[in-house]
This record gives C-alpha cells, structure tokens and sequence, in this order.
C-alpha cells in the first residue's frame, strides 16, 4: 500500500473526477492522501472533503505563493482552525524566491507567524521551498521551531537535505526523479538515508515523464516508487513500507482513526 504525502486534491480540477479518482486510487493500491491547503477560503473546503473521504488528511495553512488575498489576521484563525479540527499539521507554507512569487518581505512574514503557531501548538509542517532552502533553514532556527516535518518536492543539495533532517524534516519525492536528465536529484536520492523521504506527486501539478502536459494525480505514485527503487538499488515494496513508516514518525495522527 502507498500513501500520497502532498497532493492537492481539493483543487476544481478533480471537482469532476474526484469519486472515480479516489476508486481507482485504491484499486491502484494508493490509499492515503495528504492534502495541505493554500488559502484561508480552502479550509472550510478541504475540512468538508476530508469528511467525505475519510483516507485524507488535511494540513491547514497559507502558501507562499498564494499571498494575494492574504490578511494578518487569517493567522489567528489559522490558530483556531487548527485547533477546532484537530490538525495534522500546518501547511502548505514556506518561501518562493521563483521570479514570479510574492515580495519577499511579505512572504517571510507569514511564514514566521505560522512557524511560530505551529510551535506552540506542537504540530508539524507542510513546507513549499522553491530556491529557498537556507532562508526556510533561518526561519526555522529563528523561531525555535523543533516539530519537524515535510519539505515537499526536494530538489536541493545532499548538504541542504542533511541540515534539514538535522531540523526534524523529512524530504518529499515526486515525478522529477522519473526523469532521466534529472541526474543531480538521481545522486542526492541515492545518498539519502532510509528514513530521509516521503512520495508525493503535488497533483494536480508535477507530471512523471511521459506524461507531461497532463494533469497529474496519486495513480503517479506507484510510477516515482519504481523509480526511487531503480535509484536506489532497492524493491518497490521495500520503499512503500519505509516511506510508509517515515509518514508515521512524521505525522503520529496519521492515523489516529484507525488505531
Ligand atoms: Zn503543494
């Protein structure tokens, strides 16, 4: 069985897939979701979705890259909204310096706010870095932060994913390392320890090769973890029980429900 540790299925480009999706993620063997939300109107929406689809878990959070429509004080209902819903974790958030992304200075300023709720309410963290890795490293720091958590679709250095697993983070592995000319993330996955990463696709985002242009969905899955076992000169079933077991030191709610 795999779990899908960062997709963001809330999205309306599954509002007419998404029942058909979830079957023939289980048939696939796909059977866990984690889906972070980007905006503080998503979090009503993926609340009521993980109602009607009890496999997913909900993180709650602003993203970086989703600042717009952000206020100062969606922090503090980010605070209660955690509460009330008895979050897994806070996310997706973080920092974007992609030409295109928010003003930094106003990135920051969320991100630090939310880092230091999720460190007094004890939670873990969903977090987006896009050529950000040692000013997400600073924050961290900075705020004291020590829950730990993911750092979604990792494409930094052996020395960045190691400075991050010393802060309590694992690394999530998506559809880049299906591609053959990825051959940096190819080396730093070989590295890595057996309890470093988590699999994730970012549906709808993301494609694996072959499949670019596509709207990209959980069914990837099985796809990134052959090519995690090809990397790293190890079994399929091997990698889905070990991510599986990452997910569940990273996240002790995971699965709460069934225990
Ligand atoms: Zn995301």
């Amino acid at each position: 069985m795999y779990n899908d540790s960062h997709c963001h299925l809330d999205f309306s480009v599954f509002d007419s897939s998404r029942d058909a999706l979830m079957s023939a993620c289980q048939q696939a063997g796909v059977e866990g979701f984690l889906v972070p939300s980007t905006t503080r109107s998503s979090w009503q929406r993926v609340t009521r979705l993980a109602v009607a689809y009890p496999q997913w878990r909900v993180a709650y959070g602003l993203h970086p890259y989703f600042l717009g429509e952000a206020k100062s004080d969606d922090i503090e209902h980010l605070a209660e909204c955690c509460e009330t819903n008895d979050a897994l974790a806070i996310g997706e958030i973080g920092l974007d310096c992609w030409p295109g992304a928010m003003a930094l200075d106003k990135q920051q300023f969320f991100f630090s706010r939310q880092l230091i709720i999720a460190r007094d309410l004890k939670l873990p963290i969903i977090v987006h870095a896009r050529k950000s890795y040692d000013l997400v490293i600073k924050a961290v720091r900075d705020t004291g932060f020590i829950y730990g958590g993911i750092v979604h679709a990792f494409n930094g250095s052996l020395v960045q994913a190691n400075r991050l697993q010393e802060l309590g983070f694992i690394l999530g592995i998506g559809g880049t390392i299906t591609y053959p000319r990825a051959k940096k993330a190819h080396r730093v996955l070989a590295e890595l320890e057996d309890t470093a990463f988590v699999l994730e696709t970012d549906s709808p985002d993301m494609p694996v090769c072959g499949f670019q242009g596509e709207v990209n969905t959980p069914l990837s899955i099985p796809r990134i973890a052959q090519s995690v076992a090809r990397i790293r000169n190890s079994s399929v079933a091997d990698i889905a029980r070990q991510t599986n077991n990452n997910l569940l030191s990273t996240f002790p709610k995971w699965y709460k429900d069934t225990l």
